[in-house]
Formats: structure tokens, C-alpha cells, sequence
């Protein structure tokens, strides 16, 4: 079976602190090939409590696309779960430079020969783990290097717009996917905050036009606006199939096909 499955979906630091929802990453099983974007706080814990549980142990790889702590804090625990405990050297980290490196890297030195491979991520690079292709998108998220991520399986093209700002290139950076997620943090547009609102995570979605778009990684305000109604209400105006993610749930390749 292939899918996309949303472990947490918090976003923004007070759904993340007060856990109003999970703040766990995103597993994906595509073509046998099991992968984790975004390991946040409690993304192990989610891992294990999930039914059916995931095993860390057969994922082929982590991907961060940038250090913030909604993102990474347990990239370190995964990874080490990933080379059960240590024992192993397996699977690959795809990070952002300065994930990794300079004054304040977010993955442990002590961890990083767990690890088969170690990809620092850049645009323009094509980065294969088992059956996937991965391209990461550079985006526009203040100091932080951040990437999205668009990767290509036997079951599609699948995109993930993680935190940015709006740019105008940014639509044409996902097209053709046929599952676009998009973490929409804001329901208004706000011109201090680097993040996606939901009137601009739509006109990406107007854009893209893929087969299925997800909204999730959820700030107070669109808590507040019940994400399943805005995405309902969406939906039905635009003639596309979004769904707004909710912790647990769990999308199918036939769901994008
Ligand atoms: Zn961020």
C-alpha cells in the first residue's frame, strides 16, 4: 500500500507548546520505499501510538527541510531509531545546510555516522532514496534555510509546501503534482509573519490544480476557523478535492491517482 500519512499537524509555536494538536512529522510509504519529513516534537511517540504502529526501523530516510523545532526536535531519536539504536548504519538524512553546520546545527554529531548517507539539500539536485526521486524547492522562511520538497514515485508526483513566504514563482515550482500539501499557518494574509495564509495556500492550489490538495500544519487562527469547514468550503468554489489534515490521517495513492 502507498500513502501519506499525517502523524501531527501543528503549526506555529502555541499549537505547537499547548499540543492543541500534534506536532509529529509526516511518514510516506511510496513504492516499499518509507520515508519521514519533518520529525517534530513527539513524532517517535506518534509513530509507536499510531494503529497500526510505524516501525522507525524500516524507514529508508528522514528529510528536514529546515531546523525549527516544529520540524526537528526529534530528527535525532529518529535517526538513532532508524540505525536501531545505533547498531545499525542505515538510512539517509537529506537536511539544509545549516541544519548541519555552523553556529547552531539542530542534528547531533554523536548520531550522524548512524546514518548510510548524509545529502545536504540543494535546488536544482535530484536526490534518490529506494523507488523516490526527490527534489527540494528553496524557499522563503526568514534566516532559516528552508526547503520544500517534490518527490517523484510510481504513484505520482507528489509535492509538500512546507513554511514560506508567498513568491510568485512558487506555484510554478509544484507543477504537476498530483498531491500538493501546503502548511497554511494563517488564515489572513499577514505581511510580518513568513508563512503561507490560507487565501494564498488557494491560490496555489488554483494554480497547481493538483488531484488532491492537503492543507495542514495549522496556526491558531485557522484552528479557530475549523480547517475542515474553510477547506470544504474551498473545495466546493474551486472544483479541486482539498481535504484539511487532521492528526492520524492517513491519504492513499488512489486518493491522488
Ligand atoms: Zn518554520
Amino acid at each position: 500500500m502507498s500513502f501519506v500519512k499525517f502523524l501531527g499537524t501543528a503549526g506555529a509555536r502555541f499549537v505547537v507548546a499547548r499540543q492543541l494538536r500534534f506536532s509529529a512529522g509526516t511518514w510516506l510509504e511510496l513504492s516499499g520505499t518509507q520515508l519521514l519529513l519533518d520529525p517534530g516534537p513527539g513524532t517517535l511517540l506518534r509513530c509507536r501510538k499510531v494503529r497500526p504502529p510505524l516501525e522507525p526501523l524500516e524507514l529508508s530516510g528522514i528529510i528536514l527541510s529546515h531546523k525549527h523545532l516544529d520540524h526537528s526536535t526529534d530528527v535525532n531519536i529518529m535517526i538513532e531509531a532508524m540505525a536501531d539504536g545505533g547498531l545499525k548504519r542505515r538510512g539517509v538524512l537529506l537536511a539544509p545546510q545549516d541544519a548541519l553546520e555552523g553556529d547552531d546545527p539542530v542534528v547531533l554529531r554523536y548520531v550522524r555516522p548512524f546514518l548510510e548517507r548524509i545529502e545536504i539539500m540543494a535546488e536544482g539536485e535530484i536526490y534518490e532514496v529506494g523507488s523516490v526521486k526527490i527534489r527540494p524547492v528553496r524557499h522563503n522562511h526568514g534566516q532559516v534555510e528552508t526547503y520544500g520538497i517534490i518527490l517523484e514515485a510510481p504513484e505520482g508526483r507528489l509535492g509538500f509546501i512546507v513554511d514560506t513566504r508567498f513568491f510568485p514563482e512558487l506555484p510554478e515550482k509544484y507543477e504537476g503534482c498530483q498531491l500538493l500539501v501546503i502548511n497554511t499557518v494563517l488564515r489572513e494574509w499577514n505581511p510580518d509573519i513568513d508563512h503561507l495564509s490560507l487565501p494564498e495556500a488557494l491560490e496555489i492550489v488554483k494554480a497547481v490544480r493538483p488531484n488532491l490538495a492537503v492543507l495542514t500544519h495549522f496556526g491558531m487562527t485557522m484552528l479557530r476557523g475549523k480547517p475542515w469547514e474553510l477547506a470544504a468550503q474551498a473545495s466546493e468554489k474551486l472544483g479541486i478535492k482539498i481535504l484539511a489534515a487532521n492528526d492520524g490521517m492517513t491519504v492513499d495513492a488512489k486518493d491522488w491517482a
